[in-house]
């Protein structure tokens, strides 16, 4: 049963057929599809508005500055922002995790610590280790526990990690590849305890049901556009205001000087200090329109569809034979992730293209997890507004297919 019968109308990819049977888009997880109306908030802007923003004074620049400004408030109140100008328009999560690292971990000492979790995605952990390298600080994680316990976190290893040490605590919301729901409210107050500084990775939760920065009590927060049915190409950096204008910029150049001599130049305050050069102006604006979206379908409902949906997939996933599922019970969200001893998680993708089913397999950006959890990756099936109980039922026909092709069963 959908929450919203029309729902679908709303998308227009997902009517086609891919190899001959109707699309069933199940890789959310990678990237959500568009609703007609962030698609035509781009041709709009391009038809209507186009103009580069801030330095104009003739009439298609200021509206096109002010459709951008309205954006970034539009973005801050989606996720109960203090103000605007702690929205930073960004390319994506992984930029955004790289404006921090740079910028905040430029202050890092040797003796310093970062702390991860052994189940962020490389984004959330490539730029620390990089940081850790240049500075001499040093990268730590956050066990993932056992290889029989699939995937939850550690915190009674939180008690010894947390120490004064810690300058930055950088997890995910949601783990990408195993589903797992972290606490982020209790992480966040736990680094503030000994004056870390949280940075929360967002990308797989901020489309998926409610968020408030304040409530979680984050310091910064990374997510991308194209995970919540907005356009590539565009995310947000959230960071409270009193650090923002604490931190040099990463990139310099046009647009975010309030005066430049030929000796040097002075920063404006943030978001203009942290968005050098020409922002993605177009792209800023619809996902602002996918913000409306969203918040029409009611984000507490997005969160009940997509987990009904997932828990609907362990359950009847749960019977084949051989397969291993991974997340932890009890706190996951609306993605499944499994792997069967005998089949390789891109057989498994590829033979279900072919029944038009669009999953996603292999290590997910996460190696060094799947490699405590002695696996070379998952098959991951991720839900999201669009997706329905049939839909279910045609991928467990589909593994069944695979799993018999393969003499599995
Ligand atoms: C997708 C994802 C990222 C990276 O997002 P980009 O849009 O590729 O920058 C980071 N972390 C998690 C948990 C993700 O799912």
């Amino acid at each position: 049963m959908s929450s919203w019968p029309n729902v679908r109308a709303d998308f227009p990819v997902l009517h086609q057929q891919v190899n001959g049977k109707p699309l069933i888009y199940l890789d959310n997880a990678a990237t959500a599809q568009k609703p007609r109306c962030v698609i035509d908030a781009l041709v709009h802007y391009y038809e209507r508005d186009n103009s580069n923003v801030h330095r104009g004074l003739h009439a298609l620049s200021m509206r096109a500055t002010d459709a951008y400004e309205g954006a970034r408030t539009r973005l801050a109140k989606f996720i109960n922002a203090a103000e605007p100008a702690e929205i930073i328009f960004t390319r994506g999560t992984t930029e955004s995790i790289n404006l921090v690292a740079h910028s905040f971990g430029a202050r890092l000492r040797p003796g310093d610590v970062i702390l991860a979790t052994e189940m962020e995605h490389h984004s959330n952990l490539v730029p620390w280790q990089q940081i850790a390298k240049s500075t001499g600080a040093t990268l730590r994680y956050v066990p993932v526990l056992g290889v029989n316990a699939e995937g939850g976190l550690d915190l009674t290893a939180l008690d010894t990690l947390l120490t004064p040490q810690v300058k930055i605590f950088a997890f995910t919301h949601i783990s990408n590849s195993l589903g797992a729901i972290n606490p982020v409210r209790e992480l966040c107050r736990r680094a503030r305890a000994v004056g870390a500084v949280s940075v929360v990775d967002a990308a797989q939760s901020i489309g998926h049901g409610p968020f408030d920065v304040r409530e979680i009590g984050a310091d910064f927060v990374a997510f991308s556009g194209h995970k919540m049915c907005g356009p590539t190409g565009i995310g947000v950096l959230y960071g409270r205001s009193e650090l923002l204008n604490t931190l040099g910029p990463d990139e310099t150049g046009g647009g975010m000087v309030s005066s430049v001599d030929f000796e040097g130049a002075r920063w404006k305050p943030a978001p203009e200090r942290f968005e050098a050069g020409t922002p993605n102006i177009a792209d800023a604006i619809a996902l602002a329109k996918a913000c409306d979206y969203l918040d029409g379908l009611d984000r507490a409902e997005i969160a009940r569809h997509d987990n009904h949906l997932a828990g609907l997939a362990y359950e009847k996933l749960s019977v084949l034979p051989g397969i291993r599922l991974l997340g932890p019970t009890g706190a996951r969200s609306g993605l499944v992730s499994f792997s069967f001893a005998d089949v390789h998680a891109h057989d498994i993708v590829t033979f279900a293209d072919e029944d038009g089913i669009a999953l996603r397999g292999g290590h997910h950006c996460n190696q060094p997890l799947m490699r405590k959890l002695g696996l070379t990756g998952t098959t991951r099936a991720s839900f999201y507004v669009y997706n329905r109980e049939e839909e279910i039922d045609a991928l467990v026909a589909s593994m069944r297919r695979i799993l018999k092709f393969f003499g599995a069963t």
